[in-house]
């Protein structure tokens, strides 16, 4: 299918300029899930033009830190309407890479630019230098938000210009600069990120990017120039880069991660509701967002009607190529596909009844494309398999429970705290969810998925490491200094007992 935008290869983006090389630590072959067809481009990836983008990064730090606020806001003015000028050609390099629809990834590419503006209209304001009177008696104190350094970013396959965005925006903001490793499944729409940044004119080395897979990302978090780590992407990996930066002491780590989502929808609930947003919240980008509903926790009352009304609406979910705007697009690959078939298999070993089992779809596209699934658990086991992973698919587990604290246990029951979504019209049992559930999300009467970028985003447990992103991100990009300004003479009466120290 022919595309409007052409895509084609032009290397690591370092210290302010593309660069290609003969030497290759391996290649990422770039097709669209969507289209096998759609051969995007190849991109040969380096190992080591980590250390030199690190390098110019470090080099480059204490300049753009020394920039005034307005300097530097400058800047991210006009990245913001570089990014508003780019976003048709940002849509369609994430639908080639990840293969959504058109109509969700305008809504990612529109994300970006909102990013500068909240950021820079409100996030700024948590980091805003405060003055203390008399921290200590006669001392004043000021309390002021520093630069931390070289940032990696890494990012994931899912959301891959929002959620990384999400980082650097508030980090370039601050005075950090950047080295951006996007997901090996998205090196299109990494590119044109960089593309876009170069545009914008910052100075040599503030944003620097380098392709490819898991053990170019393994280097870059070791890499001894990097100050923090900016992780977007499964718990697997996040746990792994804790382990692997074990003897970075300095080196902050913002973690966010996996979710196994839960909605629970009680028997007052707004059905017509509750089943369209449920229906949204397990299906839309096909199951793959962090934030997707993974279990749905009925009670009794409704659970009948609800499991009837959300079958019937499943069913009729319209699948295919991102161009024909379907609801589902494919997953990412074909591991993908791979592991939501296996743990269909297993969700039936662990005595899970399938209502609606998920195939793989045979479509004009040759691409991962599956259809929807929906498994009856009619016990919730806390050594199930099935009902504590992430399957990152369009899957989803319905319970029954009428007794709300055994509901919440089963929502907090997976290690992973990302988003609760509760339905009911009764606010003390929102109440009672806000206490009881281990999320760092509640979201009442409405799905689990999407998020507003002037509220935190993150989780707990396998989730995150309590360094929400979101409108939060601006605090990890920076380090709170303490000063004592104290403007008095020396007070001889205040010397202490014992140093007999007095003026001549
Ligand atoms: P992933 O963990 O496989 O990869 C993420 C990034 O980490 C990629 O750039 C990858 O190359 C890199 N990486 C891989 N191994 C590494 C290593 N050893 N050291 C350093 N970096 C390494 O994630 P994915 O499959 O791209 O994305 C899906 C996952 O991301 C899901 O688990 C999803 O829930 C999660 N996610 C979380 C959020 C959130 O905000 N909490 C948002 C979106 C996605």
């Amino acid at each position: 299918m022919p595309t409007k935008y052409d895509i084609k290869y032009l290397g690591d983006y370092i210290n302010g300029e593309f660069v290609t090389s003969e030497d290759r630590s391996g290649v990422i072959v770039n097709k669209s899930p969507g289209d096998l067809n759609d051969h995007i481009m190849d991109v040969p990836f380096l190992y080591d033009n980590i250390d030199k983008a690190c390098h110019f990064a470090k080099v480059e730090f204490p300049k753009w830190a020394r920039k005034t606020q307005q300097e530097r806001n400058e800047y991210l003015h006009r990245l913001k309407e570089l990014f508003i000028t780019h976003e048709a050609e940002m849509s369609e390099a994430i639908s080639r890479d990840t293969g959504k629809p058109l109509w969700e990834t305008m809504t990612e590419a529109k994300a970006l630019s909102q990013k500068i503006d909240i950021t820079l209209n409100h996030s700024i304001k948590l980091v805003a230098e405060e003055r203390i009177p008399n921290a200590l008696p006669g001392v004043e104190g000021v309390i002021r938000y520093k630069a931390r350094g070289v940032m990696a970013v890494l990012g994931p396959f899912n959301f891959p210009a929002h959620l990384p965005n999400g980082h650097i925006i508030p980090a370039l903001a601050m005075g950090n600069t950047i080295v951006f490793k996007p997901s090996e499944h998205t090196p299109a729409v990494g590119q044109l990120y960089a593309q876009i940044i170069h545009k914008a004119g910052f100075p040599r080395g503030v944003f620097n990017l380098v392709q490819g897979d898991g053990e170019c990302g393994k280097k870059l978090v070791i890499n001894e120039s990097v100050s923090g780590i900016l992780f977007t992407g499964s718990y697997d990996v996040g746990l792994r880069i804790k382990q692997e930066t074990l003897n970075h002491y300095w080196k902050l780590l913002a973690l966010e991660m996996g979710g196994k989502n839960a909605t629970v929808v009680w028997a007052d609930a707004d059905l017509d509701k509750a089943v369209y947003e449920t229906l949204v919240g397990a299906f839309m980008t096909s199951g793959q967002r962090c934030s997707c509903t993974s279990r749905i926790i009925l009670h009794d009352d409704i659970a009948n009607e609800f499991t009837d009304r959300f079958y019937e609406a499943a069913k009729k979910i319209s699948i295919g190529h991102w161009k024909e705007n379907p609801f589902m697009g494919p997953l990412i690959n074909a591991q993908s596909v791979e592991k939501y078939l296996r743990f269909q298999e297993i969700a039936k070993r662990e005595n899970c009844e399938s209502l609606m089992r998920g195939k793989v779809l045979d479509l004009k596209y040759k691409g991962y494309y599956v259809t929807p699934s929906i498994y009856l658990v009619s016990e919730y086991n806390e050594k199930s398999v099935y009902q504590k992973s992430e399957i990152f698919g369009p899957n989803v587990a319905i319970y029954k429970s009428s007794d709300f604290d055994e509901s919440m246990n089963i929502v907090n029951s997976t290690g992973y705290g990302l988003v609760m979504s509760l339905f009911s019209k009764n606010k003390t049992l929102y109440d009672e969810a806000v206490f009881k559930s281990n999320v760092g999300l509640l979201n009442w009467n409405r799905t689990t998925n999407g998020s507003s970028s002037r509220l935190p985003f993150g989780g707990t447990g396998k989730s995150g490491n309590d360094r929400p992103s979101g409108h939060f991100a601006i605090q990890y990009c920076s380090v709170p200094m303490a000063n004592l300004e104290d403007p008095t003479p020396f007070d001889s009466s205040k010397v202490l007992p014992g140093l007999n120290y007095g003026i001549k």
